[in-house]
């Protein structure tokens, strides 16, 4: 299915990364898609994701994939820190612990994925959430849902490049 996208662009980033991008960081944004896009835009938030996926699977890009989103803080990868110069931001709107992903929200984020995957040789071994990268301060996934979240995209991409 070809869902939405459209693109926001958003004052809090950073114009080159260091590195490569690695990999994907998921997050929950709490707050509702409209709400969000919002506070995403807003200089004063000094927070960004690549890209925001609403309920009903349409995409807000609202960094450019060149470009550092604000999404992390401060968090670790596989040794690395500063996970924002190299893991891609993608947010799905609400909260996991309140409500699980919609069947649109991850298919859209497959959607997303898809040529990203392709593109960097990322494999499921490259794909992590907030939670797992700043452990002590953050909680989102909620951990059934990046269970989930894992299991689809394993199941979408299934071989190993
Ligand atoms: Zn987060």
């Amino acid at each position: 299915m070809n869902y939405r996208e459209t693109f926001h662009p958003s004052p809090n980033f950073s114009a080159s990364p260091a590195h490569e991008n690695l990999g994907v960081c998921f997050h929950h944004s709490v707050m509702d898609f409209e709400s969000a896009l919002a506070h995403l835009q807003n200089p004063a938030s000094r927070v960004s994701y690549h890209v925001l996926i609403a309920p009903d699977g349409t995409r807000a890009r609202l960094v450019a994939d060149t470009h550092v989103a604000w999404h992390a803080g401060v968090s670790s990868f596989q040794g690395r820190t500063d996970c924002n110069n190299f893991l891609l931001g993608v947010s799905f709107a609400g909260d996991t612990y309140a409500a699980p992903l919609t069947a649109d929200q991850l298919a859209s984020a497959l959607d997303w994925l898809a040529p990203r995957r392709l593109r960097h040789g990322w494999t499921p071994a490259c794909m992590t959430d907030h939670r797992q990268i700043a452990p002590a301060r953050k909680n989102d996934l909620a951990p059934a849902e990046w269970t989930r979240l894992l299991a689809a995209i394993t199941a979408r991409f299934p071989t190993i490049i």
